[in-house]
């Protein structure tokens, strides 16, 4: 089966499932349950969509400038239901269509990412999404340069503080730091980073999806990997009568169980 998990980072999977912002759960089923729309401009009109988890049952606000004209299903719950009526990648329309959503997709990035770097990305998307390129890129450079900061990366400027990270973290996928070298370099014929002016969307829809995997694999897969790791060695402690060494193990592993694990053996 080819990898989906690119869909866990969506905030709309398609026309019936999303990623519950509230509850956190992956892939949970969602109605509409509120349409409305106002006029933005004396000739551009705005449309609103207020959607139910139906999981947790906490509702979202989405923003279009689409008429995206939702079908009446129904009703569930005694109240009146609708849903987005698009056929195939369904999901990435919704989330391009929308520019403004409450709460925000801050919940696609985990939580063991550093809170500054989640919010400078969450905030570059949102710049994005309203077609605010030049706040969408101060937002991904100044990614860039708290990543370093924290990382204790080098360089004065962004090439040569994306050379460093790359060198700080080998265990990251080369590919992203390149893609993000390789995009400053197609952008720029200017020399000197003052007087750069910014990016096209298309240029920052890659970069972000790069800071973002970028992000993912320096603070979050190595963390699963522990979790993992703990996972089964506290399973073989429940089987393997505990020698002196995969005692050591256990205690070092999971102190909780510690006295449970002695307890048996
Ligand atoms: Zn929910």
């Amino acid at each position: 089966m080819p990898d989906q998990s690119h869909l866990d980072n969506r905030y709309f999977v398609d026309t019936t499932i999303y990623n519950c912002p509230f509850c956190n759960r992956r892939h949970v089923s969602y109605t509409i349950v509120v349409n409305f729309s106002f006029d933005w401009t004396d000739k551009k009109r705005c449309f609103g969509h207020i959607v139910r988890c139906h999981s947790c049952g906490k509702k979202s606000l989405h923003l279009t400038f689409k008429d995206l004209e939702p079908q009446h299903i129904g009703q569930i719950d005694g109240t009146n239901r609708w849903r987005f009526t698009f056929g195939k990648s369904a999901g990435q329309v919704l989330d391009e269509v929308f520019f403004y959503s409450v709460p925000t997709s801050f919940f696609v990035l985990d939580e063991r990412v550093p809170r500054v770097l989640r919010e400078l990305l969450t905030e570059a998307e949102g710049c994005l999404k309203s077609n605010y390129l030049t706040g969408a890129s101060a937002c991904a450079r100044k990614i860039v340069y708290e990543l370093g900061a924290l990382s204790k990366a080098t360089g004065d400027n962004y090439k040569d503080r994306i050379k460093s990270l790359k060198a700080k973290h080998p265990d990251v996928e080369p590919a992203f730091f390149d893609t993000l070298l390789t995009i400053q370099q197609v952008t720029s014929s200017k020399v000197h980073e003052n007087s750069y002016d910014g990016w096209e969307a298309k240029h920052l829809r890659i970069i972000l999806a790069s800071l973002s995997e970028v992000l993912h694999e320096i603070y979050v897969v190595p963390a699963l990997r522990d979790d993992r790791r703990k996972a089964i060695l506290a399973l073989k402690g429940e089987v393997v009568p505990p020698t002196a060494k995969s005692n050591n193990d256990a205690q070092q592993i999971a102190p909780a169980d510690g006295p449970a694990s002695r307890g048996r053996g």
